[in-house]
C-alpha cells in the first residue's frame, strides 16, 4: 500500500516555503493569478476575509473622526512632478495611460486611437490628487483638521509578483489628513499607527513591532515614516502597515495653505497612512500550517461548518432538520461585532469534505450523525488543534460556549505567533554572529535562516547599506519601545544608544 501523505499541503513549510504559500492559497480557494500579468483574482473566500478586515478597520477609523471619500483613479502627470522625492520614489512603478479610444487597425486587431494631450498616471498612491482637493477645501484654521480616508485600488507596476504580497494592482485604504500644527499632525500619525497595531494584533492575531523607519526606508517625500513589522514563519519580516508624517512638503507642493488663528498664512501639516490586501498574505504566512490556512475567528469569513452524516434517506431528513435548527441557533449568537457565520456542507464526497474545510482554515468543524442527534450532542474539532482531536459536546453546552471557544482560538493563534517570533529573535553584538545568523545553512533554501536580530546601529546610512549589500538584510524599524542602552554599532563599532530590528523582508 502506498504511504499516505501526512499533510494536506505539499510541499510542507520546511520543504519549500514559497511554494507552500502558493499551495495554501490554492487549497483554501482564496485567489488565483489573472490573465493580466502580476494581477490577482480574489475569490469569495479571500474576499470575505478582506471585507471583514475592511469593516473592522473602517469602524475604528470613523471612531477617531475620519470620514470616507473617493478620488479619481487617474492622476495628471503634472501632479506627480510637484513633489520631487515623491516622483522619484514612484516613477519606475507607474502605469501610464497615453491614449483613449480603440480603432480597427490595419492588421485587423484593435489599436489605441487618439493620444491624450497630457498622459494620465494610474494612481500608485493619491497624495498629489487628494492634495489638490485639500487645497480647495481648506481656507482657514476653522477647516482643520481635515480627516479623510479612501478605500480603493492602486497600481504599482511590479516585475516580480506574488499573490497578496506584491501585485501590480492591489486593494488598500489610504488615509490623508491635514492639520494646523506639526504637533497635531505627528499625534495623528502615531494615533493611526496604534490603531493598526490594535487591528493587526487583536483581529488578525499577528504580533507586531511598532517603530520608526530609517531615512533610507522612508516613504518618498515623508519627514518621518512609522510602521508595524511582523515575523512570518520563514522568519522574514513583513511590513503590515505604515503611517507617515509628511511635514509641510506635500502641502507646499499642492498649495494647501490656510489662514491661521492670528490672521497669518501658513501651509498645513499633513499625514498619510495605509494598509492593504498584503495583510491577507501576512495572515496566511503567520498562521497557516502544513494542512492549510488557519483563520483567526475575529476576521474569519465563517466560524463553524456543520457536516451532516447519514446513510439512509429517512436519516437524511431527520439529520438535516437537526442541523438546520442548530445553524439557526448559532446565527443568533453575536461575535466580534457581527453574528456568527455558519456553513452547512452536505456534499456526498467522503473524507474530502472535512479536509476542504481544514484547508480553508474554518475555526470549528462539527459533525452530526444519527447517534450524536440521539444524544443531543455534536462531534467537534478545532482548527488550532491536530485534525484527529475531536470531542463530543452536548448541544446546549456547545452553543453557550461558542464565543468563548472562538476567543480561545484567537488568543492561542496570537500566543503561538508571539512564541515563534520570540524564539527566532536574538540580541546580537558580534559581527560574526550577525553574519552567521543571516546566512542560510542550506543555500538551496535561503528562506530558512535565523530571524530577527536586535543589534546596535550608529545611525549611519553607510553601515545600513553595507549590511543590505552583503546579506540582503535591512533595518526594519527603530522600535518605539526601544530602551536607551549604550552599545556599539554592529557594523562599524561606533557608539550607539539603542538596538534596532534587522531582518530580511518581503
Ligand atoms: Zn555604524
Amino acid at each position: 500500500m502506498a504511504k499516505q501523505n501526512q499533510n494536506a499541503i505539499s510541499p510542507t513549510r520546511e520543504q519549500d516555503y514559497p511554494e507552500w504559500y502558493q499551495q495554501v492559497i490554492k487549497a483554501a480557494d482564496m485567489a488565483e493569478r489573472s490573465p493580466v500579468r502580476g494581477c490577482m483574482v480574489i475569490k469569495p473566500w479571500g474576499y470575505a476575509l478582506w471585507e471583514n478586515i475592511v469593516s473592522q478597520m473602517d469602524r475604528m477609523f470613523k471612531a477617531t473622526g475620519v470620514r470616507n471619500a473617493y478620488f479619481p483613479l487617474f492622476i495628471p502627470i503634472g501632479f506627480l512632478e510637484k513633489e520631487a522625492e515623491h516622483v522619484e520614489g514612484f516613477a519606475k512603478e507607474c502605469a501610464v495611460v497615453t491614449h483613449h479610444r480603440l480603432e480597427q487597425g490595419d492588421q485587423g486587431g484593435l489599436v489605441p486611437g487618439a493620444p491624450l494631450t497630457e498622459p494620465l498616471v494610474v494612481r500608485p498612491t493619491s497624495e498629489t490628487i487628494i492634495g489638490d482637493s485639500f487645497s480647495k477645501w481648506i481656507n482657514s484654521y476653522r477647516d482643520l483638521p481635515l480627516l479623510i480616508n479612501q478605500w480603493a485600488n492602486v497600481v504599482r507596476w511590479e516585475m516580480r509578483t506574488r499573490i497578496f504580497l506584491r501585485t501590480s494592482e492591489f486593494l488598500w485604504q489610504e488615509g490623508h489628513t491635514a492639520h494646523a500644527s506639526d504637533t497635531e499632525a505627528i499625534e495623528r500619525t502615531l494615533m493611526m499607527l496604534k490603531l493598526y497595531t490594535r487591528m493587526v494584533q487583536d483581529d488578525l492575531a499577528i504580533p507586531v513591532i511598532e517603530g520608526r523607519k530609517t531615512e533610507a526606508e522612508r516613504f518618498p517625500g515623508a519627514v518621518d515614516t512609522f510602521c508595524i513589522e511582523a515575523m512570518m514563519q520563514d522568519r522574514k519580516a513583513l511590513q503590515a502597515g505604515t503611517s507617515h508624517f509628511l511635514g509641510q512638503n506635500f502641502a507646499r507642493a499642492s498649495n494647501i495653505s490656510f489662514q491661521t488663528e492670528t490672521e497669518g498664512e501658513d501651509f498645513a501639516w499633513t499625514t498619510s497612512w495605509g494598509t492593504s490586501t498584503r495583510l491577507i498574505g501576512g495572515l496566511i504566512m503567520t498562521h497557516g500550517d502544513d494542512d492549510g490556512l488557519i483563520m483567526p475567528p475575529r476576521v474569519a469569513p465563517s466560524h463553524v461548518v456543520l457536516l451532516p452524516i447519514y446513510r439512509k434517506p429517512d436519516e437524511r431528513q431527520k439529520v438535516m432538520k437537526y442541523v438546520n435548527d442548530l445553524a439557526t441557533n448559532i446565527r443568533q449568537i453575536p461575535y466580534a461585532g457581527r453574528g456568527l457565520v455558519v456553513e452547512i456542507d452536505d456534499r456526498d464526497i467522503g473524507g474530502a469534505r472535512g479536509w476542504d474545510w481544514i484547508k480553508k482554515g474554518i475555526p470549528l468543524r462539527v459533525e452530526i450523525g444519527p447517534r450524536d442527534m440521539a444524544n443531543d450532542a455534536v462531534f467537534m474539532a478545532r482548527r488550532d488543534k491536530p485534525h484527529r482531536d475531536k470531542t463530543v459536546v452536548p448541544r446546549t453546552e456547545f452553543l453557550s460556549q461558542l464565543p468563548a471557544m472562538l476567543d480561545e482560538i484567537q488568543d492561542e493563534l496570537f500566543q503561538r505567533a508571539l512564541r515563534f517570533r520570540d524564539n527566532n529573535t536574538r540580541f546580537i553584538d558580534e559581527l560574526n554572529d550577525f553574519y552567521a545568523w543571516f546566512t542560510p545553512k542550506n543555500s538551496e533554501k535561503p528562506e530558512i535562516h535565523g530571524g530577527f536580530a536586535m543589534s546596535h546601529w550608529c545611525g549611519d546610512g553607510n553601515c545600513e547599506a553595507t549590511v543590505k549589500e552583503d546579506l540582503n538584510v535591512t533595518i526594519r524599524c527603530i522600535p518605539l519601545a526601544a530602551e536607551q542602552e549604550a552599545g556599539k554599532c554592529i557594523c562599524c563599532g561606533k557608539p550607539s544608544d539603542r538596538r534596532v530590528v534587522f531582518a530580511k523582508a518581503y
